[in-house]
């Protein structure tokens, strides 16, 4: 029997990333897409608790697939609990953009999707293929203008290897990136602490009143070992995340702060 598979992304179920993963997996698994109807990147792994969600069956490039108008996180509860997919595994990607370091893994929708679907008790992989130029991440995802060949190799090995081999025990959730032209191999890293250079633009709106935008140039490269540095590289970053966040180094000095 196929492994079932649940395939969602942040770039919306029109994005050519999400296709060109349904492409690779398909031929394997029994692919279910419940992906969010509409661009959803940078949202993380918030999840629509004050509107209702709905769950429209669509059927895009000949396949049935749910539109989910929510998030990536909401496209993977639905699909859980609401839509009888009872997946083996959550896949989210391929996303059109890099998404590395501590503040990709909180922010991106791509790996908010695979977390949620992690401590819903089914393992997620979220896959990043790299841009060439940071604006296509803003353009129209259904056409983009990188080849996706290596990606959905890649997408096909990586989720094979982890069905037939088992999912690591001690991750939650495997972060992979790709790298626009693929030069190496696989390349196991841990996360680097920036992708970007935080910055504010600030301009005027027609009645002279400030806003804001908040951009930043991509920080050039990372220390060996990290997801940046092996992107940078050429090599396929594979991170393994695991959910829970609390700082255990930090027990000690925390209690000596606050025990009576
Ligand atoms: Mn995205």
């Amino acid at each position: 029997m196929k492994p079932r598979i649940l395939l969602t992304n942040d770039d919306g179920i029109t994005s050519a990333g999400l296709w060109a993963a349904y492409e690779a997996l398909s031929p394997v698994a029994d692919v279910t897409i419940a992906a969010p109807s509409t661009q959803q990147s940078a949202v993380g792994r918030s999840i629509s608790i004050f509107e209702p969600i709905r769950a429209s069956p669509v059927v895009m490039n000949g396949v049935r697939a749910y539109s989910i108008g929510g998030k990536p996180t909401d496209s993977v509860i639905i699909g859980l609990y609401a839509l009888d997919i009872r997946p083996d595994l959550v896949v989210s990607g391929i996303n059109i953009g890099e998404n590395l370091s501590f503040e990709s893994i909180m922010t991106s929708g791509t790996v908010g999707a695979a977390l949620e679907a992690s401590n819903q008790g089914t393992k997620g992989i979220a896959f990043s293929l790299q841009v060439e130029d940071q604006g296509d991440k803003f353009d129209d995802p259904r056409h983009h203008s990188q080849s996706f060949d290596d990606a959905k190799r890649i997408v096909r090995e990586v989720c094979m290897t982890v069905l037939l081999e088992g999912f690591p025990k001690h991750a939650d959730v495997i972060n992979v990136n790709i790298p626009s032209i693929v030069k190496g191999g696989y390349e196991v890293t841990r996360l680097a602490r920036k992708l970007f250079e935080t910055g504010v633009e600030k301009r005027l709106d027609p009645r002279g009143r400030p806003y804001y935008w908040i951009n930043g140039p991509l920080l050039e490269d990372a220390e060996e070992g990290t997801d940046v540095h092996a992107i940078r590289k050429g090599n396929i970053s594979i991170t393994p995340i695991t959910l829970d966040c609390t700082a255990f180094a930090a027990d000690k000095e925390l209690q000596s702060l606050f025990s009576t």
